[in-house]
């Protein structure tokens, strides 16, 4: 696989970046792709951009600010609130079909750049209720590009069954831990590394990080 192309599916966050990082130990040659949607705060661009740059990686940044013209939400209107699904409802923060077209452009993308191979760290695990995180989608998804554009492409989901903790975990072995708590942003908050501590995707980063910090202490 080390001769082989990869596109990565990549904000700029503790996920994508871990993911970042585990392609670039298989392939060949590593191309990200962020998605501008409009978000809430344009410093999840600014950090994916700094990433690829510090790691040497092509970088592709499409616009898709249609999906806001589609589907306002948390994630892009500041007077949205970000908040937990309720009662079986999903959170705020879902955009309906948005994993659905990233993923579509990003085989679009790799199909011109010929990777086969197409990264993302969607996980079922810690999964905040959002249908199209689930193992099943993307395998659905997979076999749907491949007909659609008669390629043999691999979507590989390195973070699918793992919970923070191993996420962090994987970082470690990867030997990116320090670069993805130091420059990666996961707050809604839009502050980078520890955040805000405050937002659900604070507490849900920080909460992990304690879990395996503890547990490597205990080895
Ligand atoms: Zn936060």
């Amino acid at each position: 696989m080390k001769k082989d192309k990869a596109v990565v599916v990549f904000s700029g966050g503790q996920d994508s970046t871990t993911c970042l990082f585990w392609a670039i130990e298989r392939f060949e040659e590593v191309i990200a792709v962020t998605f501008d949607y409009n978000q809430r705060h344009n410093s999840e661009i600014e950090c994916a951009v700094k990433i690829t740059e510090e790691l040497g990686i092509k970088h592709h940044i499409l616009d898709m600010s249609l999906l806001n013209q589609l589907a306002p939400n948390a994630l892009t209107r500041s007077d949205i609130e970000v908040k937990d699904g309720e009662n079986g409802e999903l959170p705020s923060t879902f955009v309906p079909g948005r994993n659905l077209l990233f993923m579509s452009f990003a085989g679009v993308l790799a199909s011109q750049v010929g990777a086969k191979h197409i990264i993302t760290g969607v996980c079922e695990t810690d999964f905040s209720g959002y249908p199209d995180c689930r193992d099943i989608f993307i395998k659905s998804l997979n076999v749907t590009l491949n007909l659609s554009m008669d390629e043999q492409f691999v979507i590989h989901t390195p973070l699918m069954w793992l919970n923070k903790a191993e996420t962090w975990k994987l970082a470690d072995e990867l030997g990116a831990f320090d670069f993805v708590r130091e420059k990666t942003l996961t707050c809604y908050n839009g502050l980078i590394a520890d955040g805000c501590g405050e937002c659900p995707a604070c507490k849900l980063r920080q909460k992990g990080l304690e879990d395996y910090l503890n547990e490597r202490k205990g080895f």
